[in-house]
């Protein structure tokens, strides 16, 4: 029985996120928190695996209390079990300081054979969190698995398609094994109504700073993070392009041509 995490973030949907011009921060009011889309694929793969070989499947996620939505829809998409860490002594972590609030909570949970992440989030999308989390849980690491993987329990390994920049390729590692999860050959599934209200009504185990056993304060949030962000801004939009729409293309290209000689 494979005892498999995801690692899952609760993101704002970008698509609706601005920046405040004058301060430069992220305007979140009033915009709907998602699951992070490629967590919902390693989830996925996650809950399959569990179905085929048997196992349990806990989600962790560090972030705030609202996260907790997050982790309800994990629930009702097939996971046996949800975390949910959050102080504000996290706040301000960097990839860093995530990788070793999860690992520490995650190692009062039990051993893993098998984790899952997206390859990136949609919102701080540094691709950092999975290799950092691998090297802290002393894993091996798939990045950019395509396929469902194949598990043999007896010999502790992982088969599974990896996604090149021209093809694809069968690669196998020894578990504990981390794997990240990018574009998928298979659809995250939709809850039904029966599973949504369980999930609803699913205990959720909640741990803060004080709660984690031997948690260095030096290596968690703020203090913890050596990343600094000293400015964001939106990317500065150019002049603005001219349609030349004459009706001809000759007339078109003729236009192009003086605009162009109109420059030199
Ligand atoms: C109180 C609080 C406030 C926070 N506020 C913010 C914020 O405003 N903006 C922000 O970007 N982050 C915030 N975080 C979360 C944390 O700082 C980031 O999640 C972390 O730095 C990951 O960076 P990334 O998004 O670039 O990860 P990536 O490396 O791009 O993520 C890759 C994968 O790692 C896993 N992963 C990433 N983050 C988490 C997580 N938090 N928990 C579990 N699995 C994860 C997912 O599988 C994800 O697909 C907050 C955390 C707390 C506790």
């Amino acid at each position: 029985m494979l005892n498999i995490l995801v690692c899952v973030k609760q993101v704002p949907d970008v698509n609706l996120v601005k920046i405040d011009p004058v301060t430069g921060s992220l305007i979140r009011k009033g915009v709907p928190a998602i699951l992070n889309p490629l967590d919902a694929n390693a989830l996925e793969a996650a809950v399959r695996v569990k179905e085929r070989v048997g196992g349990t499947v806990t989600v962790i996620t560090m972030g705030p209390d609202q996260a907790e939505e997050a982790l309800r829809e994990c629930l009702a998409a097939g996971a046996d079990r949800a975390v949910l860490l959050s102080d504000r002594a996290f706040a301000n972590a960097d990839t860093l300081a995530t990788s070793y609030v999860i690992v520490t909570a995650a190692r009062l949970l039990g051993e893993f054979d098998l984790i899952f992440c997206g390859k990136e989030s949609l919102d701080g999308a540094t691709g950092q969190m999975a290799s950092q989390l691998a090297e802290r849980f002393d894993a091996s690491q798939l990045s950019s698995v395509l396929s469902l993987p194949e598990i043999d329990e007896e010999d502790k390994t992982v088969t599974a398609e990896r996604e090149l920049a021209g093809g694809v390729e069968t690669a196998q590692a020894l578990m504990p094994c981390l794997m990240t999860v990018e574009k998928a050959n298979y659809r995250p599934r939709i809850p039904n109504l029966k599973s949504w209200k369980a999930s609803r009504r699913a205990e959720i185990l909640r741990y803060n700073s004080a709660t984690i056993p031997g948690l260095d304060p030096a290596q968690i949030g703020d203090p913890g993070s050596p990343t600094k962000v000293p400015r964001t801004y939106p990317p500065e939009k150019g002049a603005g392009g001219e349609m030349i729409r004459t009706g001809s293309a000759a007339k078109d290209v003729e236009a192009l041509l003086g605009r162009i000689a109109d420059k030199l």
